[in-house]
């Protein structure tokens, strides 16, 4: 699989963010300027897609310490 940043359209080191069914590969520099929007329990949230990525992570960690 390629490394090409979904928005910029650069090939190079990404991350990928998977909300659902879409898969959204980052580059570092996209990641903090390019913001995702989506509706939530809460309403409206608007965050950047480094920002949902962290999150992501970190609800792996904290699921990984509730299953151990
Ligand atoms: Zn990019």
């Amino acid at each position: 699989m390629k490394d090409r940043c979904t928005f910029c359209t650069i090939v190079k080191p990404t991350n990928t963010l998977i909300l659902g069914t879409t898969w959204l590969s980052f580059c570092e520099r996209c990641g903090d300027k390019e913001t995702f929007e989506r509706m939530t329990d809460v309403g409206l949230e608007i965050k950047s897609i480094r920002e949902l990525f962290d999150d992501a992570a970190q609800a792996r960690i904290n699921k990984e310490r509730a299953g151990s």
